[in-house]
């Protein structure tokens, strides 16, 4: 059997190496990582069964590592490490859609536990599914290798570009309004005008609706954006 991958995201030197010895212990092939930009590199080279994520990191932070996964991966299992005293952290690591949070300083077992328990709840949800390939229409986008396909026609974004038209595929058949799009594509601290939000729709339109193929994303006057099949 395959061994399941872990990528612990921790800047603290002891507790990762502890997390390792134990998760290797128990048959999990582990990378560490201490640093939340080079773990968003590690996260989209590798292939991760789970990810381990302190919350408190050099580079940016777990919250902000976990919205940038959240982006375009619903499924990989993430348990943040929170200090005890950080509620706001818990809470905002939910809402990014942390999987569960485990408070240090921990128990071993604790973390071995919630680590077999998420592990078992995306088998039984997400069994075999290829969690890189968004379909809808005719359009195919992979989010690991970052192809995309309109029929056979291959389509080329830019990174930001790229990381929108996900948002709305996750997101297909709903209606964003451009702080939410504002929010999930370009951060929360972002500063400047939601106009950004429209000028990038349009780029994003042009290239999909090239040689006339029925436009995917519609305007709803007086909210935002939406994702849906040509009328
Ligand atoms: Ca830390």
């Amino acid at each position: 059997m395959k061994k399941e991958t872990i990528l612990v995201v921790e800047d603290e030197e002891k507790i990762a190496r502890l997390l390792e010895i134990e998760l290797e212990y128990e048959g999990y092939m582990v990378t560490k990582v201490n640093d939340g930009l080079e773990a968003f590199e590690a996260y989209k080279k590798g292939k991760w069964d789970l990810i381990l994520l302190d919350v408190m990191l050099p580079g940016i932070s777990g919250i902000e590592l976990l919205r940038r996964i959240r982006i375009n991966d619903q499924i990989t299992p993430v348990l943040l490490l929170t200090a005890k005293s950080s509620v706001e952290d818990k809470v905002s690591g939910l809402d990014y859609g942390a999987n569960d949070y485990i408070t240090k300083p921990f128990q071993i077992e604790e973390v071995l536990a919630r680590v077999r328990a998420a592990l078992r709840v995306k088998a039984v949800e997400h069994p075999q599914e290829d969690e890189s390939l968004l379909i809808f229409a005719d359009l195919k986008v992979n989010s690991k290798t970052r192809e995309i396909f309109r029929g056979e026609d291959a389509i080329e974004l830019t990174p930001r570009e790229f990381d929108l038209l996900v948002y709305l595929l996750i997101n297909k058949r709903q209606v964003l309004n451009r702080d939410q799009i504002l929010e999930a594509v370009w951060g929360y601290d972002f500063i400047g005008d939601t106009n950004v939000v429209d000028v990038y729709i349009r780029y994003v339109r042009k290239k999909l609706e090239q040689q006339n193929k029925p436009a995917l994303i519609h305007t709803v006057r007086g909210v935002g954006y939406v994702l849906k099949e040509a009328k």
